[in-house]
This record gives structure tokens, sequence and C-alpha cells, in this order.
């Protein structure tokens, strides 16, 4: 997600940046560009690659603009979810993107649905578009912090209207939001990667509870949610696997706290063995900091196939089953007749896991040692990581004892929670809900991924 302003030539950044977020979200692409006196929108299924021709960026043109890789933890991925949504309210056109979940969505968009509301999605997000064209929001100052306070759960947000484009994150900091400096312009992006995509220069993060507006006046903040309590929920995950090594998230190297997990794994859990190898891509740092640590030395047994997407993020069991067969490929010779540990970001179901356990075994691995870079998944994820129910996450079931002896390996260490915080700085500021059950927010409002389909239905592109 991102959004750009007072750019000469807003759809190219918009694209570089998307570009560079696209390990987000691989369902869709889309982008609205605005020239100050018209809007112009381009957005579909797939990969940004597959959505966006240097034709289709030729006529988007603009100064401003905002865009989103698709990647759903609410609704299921047909077109009509792909973001940016674009509506036009009574006062113009307004358009939104959205990170995070919404837990209280499902109750809000009954109530507008009951008072005679029509959805065009089956999002989380278009409730934050209903809220602003409701007249008891829309004729009053602070209409949009209005909006958004109403909001529970976790979000980011980049809007846009015909001339200024907003950045909101909520109060609980789930997921990251960065604004940088590119010329006289302004980049707001998921992930500092995209700023550097673009050649924007790093200014700050967009603060929990905080509304920033971008138009031809510069910058404005907003408070639209006080802090609450002693501490903000980023999410601990995007550190372990969602966002790129090579962003700054909640103002920590990805890269360093990868490798430091590693370290800190091989102190908790060593083991006796030959070479070191990494789950690509998540698992290959904390990989290079198990073997620095260890001493043991780092080899590449597996080759990930690049021109797949990543499985974890592909919306349905049958995708990725069928993924993880043609993603990763072991090495026969650097594993054959060696005591390999592997270290991989996380283990949700395990079926993935035991795959390539016994395709190390079938290239003639002695011995397989698992350790995991995070502690057990035993909860879902209520805020925007599209983990399974509670029954499908095999940690929820079954002991580490049982998941080794599921695994068909001869040890397995988990990163303890204790470690997965202590690296950090502000440790107190952490989400790890699905390692503990403690949410910061409440749940109980909280539906199925797809509960805001009420009634399926398909969509047929016609060419
Ligand atoms: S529950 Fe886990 S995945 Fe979800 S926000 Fe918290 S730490 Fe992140």
């Amino acid at each position: 997600m991102c959004g750009v302003y007072g750019v000469k030539n807003a759809a190219l950044c918009l694209y570089r940046s998307l570009f560079s977020l696209q390990h987000r979200g691989q369902e869709g692409a889309g982008m609205v560009v605005s020239d100050g006196s018209r809007i112009r929108t381009c957005k579909g299924s797939g990969l940004v690659s597959d959505v966006f021709s240097r034709a289709t960026l030729d006529n988007l043109t603009g100064y401003m603009g905002i865009g989103h890789v698709r990647y759903s933890t609410t609704g299921s991925p047909r077109p009509e979810n792909v973001q940016p949504l674009v509506v036009e309210c009574v006062d113009g056109v307004w358009a939104v993107a959205h990170n995070g979940n919404l837990v209280n969505a499902a109750n809000l968009r009954q109530m507008y649905q009951e008072s005679g509301s029509i959805f065009q999605t089956s999002t989380d997000s278009e409730i934050l578009l209903h809220l602003l064209a409701d007249p008891m929001y829309r004729h009053r100052p602070g209409r949009v912090c209005r909006a958004l306070s109403e909001l529970e759960g976790s979000f980011s947000f980049v809007l846009m209207t015909v001339d200024c484009i907003m950045a909101a994150r909520d109060r609980f900091g789930f997921r990251p939001l960065s604004l940088g400096r590119l010329g006289t312009g302004y980049v707001v992006a998921s992930e500092t990667c995209a700023l550097a995509q673009v050649g924007a220069v790093y200014e700050r993060d967009i603060e929990p509870g905080e509304l920033l507006v971008i138009d031809s006046s510069g910058l404005h903040s907003h408070v639209f949610a006080e802090r609450q309590g002693a501490s903000f929920s980023h999410c601990v995950f995007e550190l372990v696997y969602f966002a790129r090594p090579d962003s700054q998230v909640f103002g920590e190297c990805v890269h360093n706290v990868r490798v430091e997990y590693g370290r800190r794994l091989a102190r908790e859990h060593p083991a006796a063995a030959d070479i070191v190898i990494g789950v690509p891509d998540s698992g290959s740092l904390a990989a290079l900091g198990f073997a620095h640590e260890s001493g043991i030395p780092l080899d590449y047994g597996f080759i990930r196939n690049h021109y797949i997407g990543r499985t974890f993020i592909m919306p349905e069991e049958s995708g990725r089953a069928e993924g993880v067969d043609l993603k990763i490929a072991v090495v026969p010779h650097v594993v054959r007749g060696k005591r390999v540990v592997v270290v991989d970001d996380s283990i949700v179901r395990g079926t993935t896991a035991r795959r390539r356990v016994a395709a190390l075994r079938e290239a003639g691995a002695k011995e397989i040692h698992m350790r995991v870079s995070c502690p057990p998944t035993v909860f879902p994820c209520f805020f925007g990581i599209d983990f399974p129910t509670k029954d499908e996450l095999i940690a929820s079931r079954k002991s580490i004892e049982e998941i080794r002896d599921f695994l068909k390996v001869d040890s397995l260490g988990y990163l303890s929670c204790e470690n997965l915080l202590a690296p950090l700085r502000r440790r107190a500021d952490y989400c790890v809900a699905c390692f503990t059950g403690n949410y910061s927010v409440d749940i109980s409002a909280m539906t199925g991924k797809k509960a805001l389909e009420l009634f399926p239905r398909e969509s047929v592109l016609i060419d």
C-alpha cells in the first residue's frame, strides 16, 4: 500500500512502489491517480506486472495517487475486492486502500445495510467509505478523524480525494506505515523498501492514532485516537516473516532482527550437525544467524523458484499445496549423508514443513533438526495476517514432541517468546497474540474471513 503527492509522474512512482511491496499481496493490484481535477483508476487481479502495462501507466496522468497490492484477510479474491476502492459521494470522489482487519466491520456493515446502504465488495475496508459518506460525519468538522475513530482492529489506510492524499494508522500501530520525502513531494508506504525503490528519503513513521493529510499547503497531522494504556501492538510477525529484509519496520532493521533470532535460536536449541540450511526466503536470515552463533557452516540445501508467489499468502488450500511442490526444491548434493539443521520462520499447519522434511530424507539427509525462529503459533490472527482457524494450527492441537513426531524430524526447537521480544528496542509495544492468545483488541465481534459474503456470487471478466 502506498501513496504519493507532488511528484511528476505519480503512476510510475506508484508502480515502482507497488512492485517492491509485491511480497505483501499477490491477489490483485490497483492504483488511483489524480491531476487535481480528474481521477483515473486502474486495477485488476494478479501481480503488479500483470495489471499495469506501459500504455496504462501513460494514461494515468497526475501528480498524486494511492496504490495497493491485495492480500485478502476478509473477502474472497474476486475482482471487486481489489483496492483502492473508489466511490462517488455527494461531495466528490473518495478512494481508499487498507492493510489490516477491522474487527467491528460486520456490525457496522449490518447497521448500514439495514438502513438501506448498498455494499459493492465483501471486504471490511469498504465500511470506511460508508462512514465518510454518512451525513452524521460529512457535515461535521474532523470528518475523517471521526470516521476513523469508529473503527476497531488493525488498519493502515491511504485515502485520496481529487486534491489530497491521507495516511492513517490505528491507535495500536499494528501494521507499519512510513512517510518519505521525494524532492518537494511526499511518499507514504507500508514499508521503507518502497520508499527506497523510488528514491524517497525516509522521514518518519505515521504515528499510531495519527491521520496525516498531504495537500498543496503541505503536511497536516491530526490525532484521531489518543494512546490508551501503556503500549502499542505492533505485529511482531512483520519482523519474523512478512516484511522485506531491506525494510525498517517499527524502528527495527528487519534483516538484523532475523539474524539475531537465528543467533538466539542456536543458543536456546543447539544441535550437533554438519550444515545449517534455511527455508527460503524468510528462514534464510535466521539460518545465517544460527550458523554464525553455532559455528556450523551455512549451506544452500533448498532452491526456491522465484517465478511463483509466496505460498503462505495464496488464498485457497489447493493453491497452497500445489505452490509448495513447485516452489522449493532440495539440492541433494548438499544434504546427502549430512546431519542438517533446517531453520524456518514458522510452522502453521505443519503439512508444508512435513513435506519438506520428507524431501530432505529422500535426498539422503542423515539427521534433520528443525529450528523455528518464532514460538509455536497457537492462536489465529485477527489483525491482518491470514492464519487458518485455531483447529488447523498444528501447535494448538499437538505438543512440541507430537509435532516433532508428525514432522518426522530428529529434534525440534522453537524460539521462546522471551527471545522473540528481547532484541527489540520497545519490546512492550508488540502484539504476540498468535503465540499467547492475549489479544489487545476485543475480538468477540470478529467473524470468519468470508463472513461479509452473505450472498456468494461470482464475477466473470469478459475481454
Ligand atoms: S496475532 Fe500475530 S500475526 Fe496477528 S498481529 Fe498479532 S503478532 Fe501479528
